[in-house]
C-alpha cells in the first residue's frame, strides 16, 4: 500500500491531478474537503459544525478531519495506495498521520506539492467560484483568509516533510496535461 500527499494552496489543482492519477494508477483520492462537502449535504452532526468554519475559510478541528481519514484507511482495505488531497495541513494532523500508518506497518512515500504564486491562486479560485459555486469561493475575503490560513498553519509542513527526504516540488503553473507529465515523472 503507497501513500501520497498532494500539497500546495487552494486551488493548487490538487483535485484536478488526482483524479488523472485515480485514473491512471488506481489510487483512491482522498480528499478532506470534499469528505466534509459531503457531510454538510447530508446535514450531519458533523456537517452542521464545520459548515460556518469551511465557509469562513477556517480549519475544521484536527481530530475530526484524522478520524475521517481513519475511517477511510480502514475501509479501503484493497486499493493500491492512497492520495491524500488537502490532508494533513497543520503539523498535529501531520503527527497523527504518522502514527496511524506506522500503527498499520505502513508509511508516505512522498508529499508532492504544487508550486503557484498567491495571486494566481486567487485567479483560479475565483474562476471556479463561477463553475462549481462553493461558498468558500465567493468572497475575495474568504479566498484570502484561506490564501493566509494555508501561509500560516499548512506552510510549516514543508519542513517537516523535508527532514525526513519525502517532499518533492513541481511547478503548478502551466497546462492540466503538462502538470500532469511532471507528476508521472515524479511518481
Ligand atoms: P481548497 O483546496 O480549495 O482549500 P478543500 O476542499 O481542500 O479546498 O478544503 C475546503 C475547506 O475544508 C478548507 O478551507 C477547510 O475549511 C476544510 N478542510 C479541508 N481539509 C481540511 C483539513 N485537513 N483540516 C482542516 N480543515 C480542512
Amino acid at each position: 500500500m503507497k501513500y501520497y500527499i498532494l500539497f500546495g494552496p487552494p486551488g493548487a489543482g490538487k483535485g484536478t491531478q488526482a483524479k488523472l492519477m485515480v485514473d491512471k494508477y488506481n489510487f483512491r483520492h482522498v480528499s478532506t474537503g470534499d469528505l466534509l462537502r459531503s457531510e454538510i449535504a447530508k446535514e450531519t452532526e458533523l456537517g452542521k459544525k464545520a459548515k460556518a468554519l469551511i465557509e469562513a475559510g477556517n480549519l475544521v478541528d484536527d481530530s475530526t478531519v484524522v478520524k475521517m481519514i481513519e475511517s477511510e484507511i480502514d475501509n479501503n482495505p484493497s486499493v493500491k495506495g492512497f492520495l491524500f488531497d488537502g490532508f494533513p495541513r497543520t503539523t498535529a494532523q501531520a503527527e497523527q498521520l504518522d502514527k496511524m500508518l506506522e500503527k498499520r506497518g505502513n508509511k508516505i512515500e512522498k508529499v508532492i506539492s504544487f508550486i503557484i504564486d498567491d495571486k494566481k491562486v486567487f485567479e483560479r479560485i475565483k474562476h471556479r467560484a463561477e463553475i462549481e459555486n462553493r461558498k468558500d469561493d465567493a468572497e475575495p475575503a474568504t479566498i484570502q483568509n484561506r490564501i493566509n490560513t494555508y501561509h500560516c498553519k499548512t506552510e510549516p509542513l514543508i519542513g517537516y516533510y523535508k527532514k525526513c527526504d519525502k517532499y518533492f516540488e513541481i511547478n503548478g503553473d502551466g497546462e492540466i496535461d503538462e502538470i500532469f507529465a511532471r507528476v508521472i515523472k515524479l511518481l
